[in-house]
């Protein structure tokens, strides 16, 4: 008998108040079976909800301590820089690994940090978002996957649905055209895997959810703040357009089901939920700034030509092209974005800053920082200070407190690759309604905007990640028709499509087999049995940590280059 299969499917941003609703309103069938014939429940994320560290602990079982991946890119605390990075720089092993090792083969598509494509025997990997582009060499395992898969399917293979561009323009509607084609592409491609590229496991990401949802959230939520603001008319035209992917997805979800047999297993994830945008993210060095924390130089706070150009480019500048540039010049957007990000901190005064993405924290510690000027042995006494002002913040219109929990570094991430991570992370309400955030009393607000990146312009992006993701599972092993109200966390899932695989788990991970959402019956035949792994082999991540840094040659070239396009004076 053959030995059954696994299948994933990975909805990035999928969140439960939107499908709870869809599967209310009969919109959702296949969804609804897995709820009526499955398992299902809220899925922790990780403690930071960023795509990049959630999936790679998706997919290796490990806290982000371990796998040492926080966000797309890294910091780099010697030149208060950036640095994108990619699945290379992981620091254990994916799940594949470990089937591989046991003779079966697996697919893994488009799954955010798995750029360089590893290479699986008799499987295949398409990189996520991660990679540069589908010319760049190694976007996929084997290289001619996608040539193949494309005759295959008769259509190209989009990689993202790339639409903040669209929205920048003010062009949501192309942003509609984008999705849709993205979506499409993708859908194809699954089915055509399915039908004739068979593997013992596979994982399929949809990215088109969590880019809808971060674009299109205002539209559809009408207790958005920004929700009054829009037209009646773009409402009408735009407010439904995250029910469309959902619905989409849930037509891929009916495609899966048609071609699973009895014994296999099938489960649909999302990394983190949905809900809206909180503006004080990208508020936290204004914030810091206003309790002397940072300090600008003197007219810092200023947009600097960097930061327009890149909003520019951002938003003038086709999904091909901007693939093209990336790969063309690696590091671009490392110097770019830090340029735009610090710019005009006064670092020798600064004791606390963020990246102002999500709600993190760094300390300027001596010695760890270029310029850094706190003491090692001040830092938590610091880090008690900061704990008590972050959680007595409060809503700027509403008076409401608006933080939920802020954690330091070592409560929530343990292991060896804490380094990049952030000293304290912050975890705002999700039950409430977040204006912003208020200003001790006396503080003049900097009259012009502060610089942010562009994809996480608030006049672009309205809606952003929350804690609990959804978890929803159909096969012999999962509970059927039953709803598991706590303590399914992604952390978890390795382990388990490791168990479902007939594997034993490496003692290493940090996530277990989720046997709450197992029936017992089958828990009894199939006992869970470890590896003695504590430590992972170090030959277990074939791509080797590359490094891209941009050189100074490089930053001129492109200053050169933005210079004679007028992008900088
Ligand atoms: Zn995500």
């Amino acid at each position: 008998m053959p030995q059954s299969r696994t299948y994933i499917l990975g909805a990035d941003g999928a969140t439960w108040s939107v499908l709870s609703r869809l599967l209310r309103d009969g919109k959702v069938p296949h969804f609804q079976r897995l709820v009526d014939e499955g398992v299902y429940g809220p899925l922790e994320s990780v403690e930071n909800m960023r795509s990049a560290s959630a999936w790679t602990s998706m997919f290796t079982g490990c806290n982000p301590g371990k796998h040492g991946i926080y966000e797309f890119y890294e910091f780099l605390p010697q030149t208060y820089s950036l640095k994108y990075i990619h699945g290379g720089y992981k620091h254990v092993p994916g799940f594949w690994t470990y089937l591989e090792q046991a003779g079966q083969t697996a697919g893994v598509i488009n799954t955010p940090m798995t750029y360089p494509a590893e290479p699986i025997k008799g499987g295949y990997v398409i990189a996520g978002l991660d990679g540069p582009g589908k010319a760049s060499p190694r976007f996929c395992s084997p290289g001619d996957f996608i040539d193949k898969l494309e005759t295959k399917m008769g259509c190209e293979y989009v990689i993202e649905p790339g639409l903040t561009g669209a929205i920048a323009r003010g062009k949501p509607e192309e942003a509609v055209e984008l999705l849709e084609e993205e979506l499409e592409s993708k859908h194809k491609s699954l089915v055509t895997m399915l039908d004739s590229m068979p593997v013992d496991c596979l994982l399929f990401v949809f990215r088109s959810l969590d880019a809808a949802q971060h674009c299109f959230w205002k539209w559809m939520d009408p207790t958005h703040p920004k929700h009054a603001q829009c037209s009646k008319e773009e409402i009408e035209r735009f407010g439904g357009v995250i029910d469309s992917v959902y619905i989409k997805l849930d037509a891929a979800l009916g495609d899966m089901l048609d071609r699973i047999g009895p014994d296999d297993h099938l489960m649909v994830i999302s990394d983190h939920g949905f809900g809206h945008k909180c503006p004080v993210s990208s508020q936290l060095n204004q914030w810091l700034a206003a309790h002397r924390y940072l300090v600008y130089e003197e007219g810092g706070t200023k947009p600097n030509a960097v930061s327009k150009a890149l909003k520019f480019v951002a938003s003038h500048t086709s999904r091909g092209t901007k693939e093209k540039l990336a790969r063309l010049m690696p590091g671009v957007r490392n110097w770019a974005q830090s340029k735009a990000l610090f710019s005009g901190v006064d670092w020798s005064k600064t004791r606390v800053y963020s990246d102002a993405q999500f709600p993190r924290l760094r300390l300027n510690i001596k010695g760890r920082e270029g310029e850094g000027i706190v003491d090692q042995a001040d830092a938590p006494k610091l880090m008690d200070e900061l704990r008590g002002k972050l959680k007595a913040m409060r809503d700027s219109v509403s008076g409401e407190p608006i933080v939920r929990d802020v954690f330091f570094s070592s409560e929530i991430y343990k292991g060896t690759h804490t380094g990049p991570g952030e000293d304290i992370l912050v975890r705002w309400r999700e039950d409430i309604v977040i204006h912003g955030v208020q200003m001790p009393k006396g503080y003049e607000a900097p009259q012009e905007e502060l610089s942010v990146m562009p994809g996480e312009d608030p006049r672009v992006i309205s809606g952003d990640h929350q804690i609990h993701g959804i978890f929803l599972g159909i096969g012999p092993a999962f509970r059927k028709g039953e709803r598991i109200g706590e303590g399914l966390r992604l952390l978890d899932m390795t382990p388990t499509i490791l168990h479902l695989q007939d594997q034993k788990i490496p003692s290493h991970m940090d996530g277990r087999v989720m046997k709450v959402a197992m029936n017992p019956g089958w828990l009894a035949d199939h006992p869970v049995r470890v590896l003695d792994d504590e430590s992972p082999p170090s030959d277990a991540c074939p791509p080797p940590r590359q490094q891209t840094e941009y050189s100074e040659q490089e930053q001129k070239v492109l200053e050169d280059r933005l210079r004679s396009l007028g992008y900088i004076e």
